[in-house]
């Protein structure tokens, strides 16, 4: 079934189409595949031959499910960690004899991330498919958003919900989440400066969008409106330096993520021996002792690629802001959001660094492909982002000396 409704996308969206069984990074491989309720009733229905055992004996019911129109069950996967209903050509057999309509919600959704905030339902694409991270990434002219009436399936999940009309909102942070993401994207988007300038700016910003939110709640909306960075901007200037103290905490959680996934998918396996191998973390070294090596690199790096490419790295903040709510990405804290988002760009920058000083180059395809595997690792691990704003809440790292660290 589909409704007509208001919707705010992306100016991608309507490029995107799954490209199914040419895709090198299939979907239904290496992470769990939920079946809501629904579905699953759908299931125990059905008398059909069309498969060779019966398709309950392929899906569990959660013992840990938190919501039942989502997550009631799960796929068993294979040997070879895929869904056992892949065919061998990588289409889906359900989607292929029983139709679009017996598609779980969670496979009828991905790779598209559904918000809704009030009355207008927010569609954009998780860069964790590698076809919906080349047409967001490689937009050279950046990411624009619009607004329309359309039919949706009402079979999509719906990622997260806001009505900021509501007396539970209104006394909340979350009561501004439009306004505030809105001059963040656009500050993200400012092209007269330099990325790691624009991300320093945005920092100025949301520190004193905390204080407004602190302590001069009633005129947040006029604030964000009326916010100026020229006449706010202080000179950011990076220190190369920063760069060991990144990879120091980056070899740390790169450890943990490889330690603690069960499910680490070929393509990213290689990509972490890759960038162990590169920044010799295997070798009895230390860091110090390599750090003219890691310093080169980062230097020639940001010459060649994070400066003349800054529209990948742009197009994968915008995406990020619109699709998690930012700043609300990980809570109600508007510089928790800030602190993650310069996470999650480091450690791209990281891996790239990594992989570099393994080959001795780099081309945008690999880059890509960084992007979209690590996005695929970290973002659906439920527990991975989250253990890491613990880590850095710990060791009281969530402040603008670390920030700076990250830029
Ligand atoms: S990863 Fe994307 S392109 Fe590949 S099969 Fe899944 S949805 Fe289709």
């Amino acid at each position: 079934m589909k409704e007509e409704v208001k919707i705010r996308y992306p100016s991608y969206i309507k490029e995107f189409k799954c490209i199914g069984g040419n895709c090198s990074d299939n979907c239904c491989h290496g992470w769990e595949i939920h079946i809501d309720k629904n579905t699953f009733d759908k299931y125990v229905k059905i008398q059909n031959n069309i498969f060779d055992t019966d398709i309950l004996e392929n899906i569990i019911v959660r013992k840990n499910c938190k919501n039942p129109n989502i997550d009631y069950g799960q796929i068993k996967l294979n040997n070879e960690t895929q869904c056992p209903f892949l065919c061998k050509d990588n289409y889906c057999s359900i989607h292929a004899n029983l139709g679009e309509d017996y598609l779980s919600k969670v496979c009828t959704t991905y790779p598209r991330i559904i918000n809704k905030i009030d009355d207008c339902y927010e569609l954009s694409l998780n860069v964790s498919c590698i076809e919906a991270a080349r047409i967001i990434l490689l937009k050279e002219e950046g990411i624009t958003f619009d607004y329309s009436r359309e039919l949706i399936s009402n079979n999509y999940v719906i990622a997260k919900e806001i009505n900021t009309n509501t007396y539970e909102i209104n006394d909340t942070n979350y009561k501004h989440i439009k306004e505030i993401r809105d001059k963040s994207i656009n500050i993200i988007t400012n092209r007269k400066y330099k990325l790691s300038e624009r991300l320093f700016d945005l920092g100025l910003f949301l520190e004193n969008v905390r204080r407004k939110l602190c302590y001069n709640y009633d005129n947040t909306v006029q604030f964000v409106d009326e916010y100026d960075i020229r006449s706010n901007k202080v000179k950011f200037q990076r220190d190369i330096n920063d760069y060991m103290l990144q990879i120091s905490f980056y070899k740390g959680i790169l450890e943990k993520l490889a330690a603690s996934k069960f499910f680490i998918s070929d393509n990213f396996s290689e990509i972490i021996d890759k960038v162990m191998l590169g920044f010799k973390f295997t070798e009895d070294k230390s860091l110090i002792e390599n750090s003219q090596i890691y310093l080169k690199a980062y230097t020639i790096l940001d010459k060649e690629v994070f400066e003349p490419y800054s529209y990948i790295f742009e197009n994968y903040l915008v995406n990020h802001m619109f699709k998690e709510l930012f700043p609300f990405s990980e809570n109600d804290i508007v510089y928790d959001g800030y602190i993650m988002m310069l996470v999650r760009l480091s450690y791209i920058k990281f891996f790239i660094a990594g992989y570099y000083l393994s080959d001795g180059k780099i081309t945008i395809d690999n880059i890509i492909k960084i992007i979209q595997s690590l996005t695929k690792e970290i973002e659906h691990d439920e527990t991975y982002l989250k253990h890491i704003l613990t880590h850095i809440k710990e060791y009281e790292l969530d402040n603008k000396r670390f920030a700076k660290i990250l830029l």
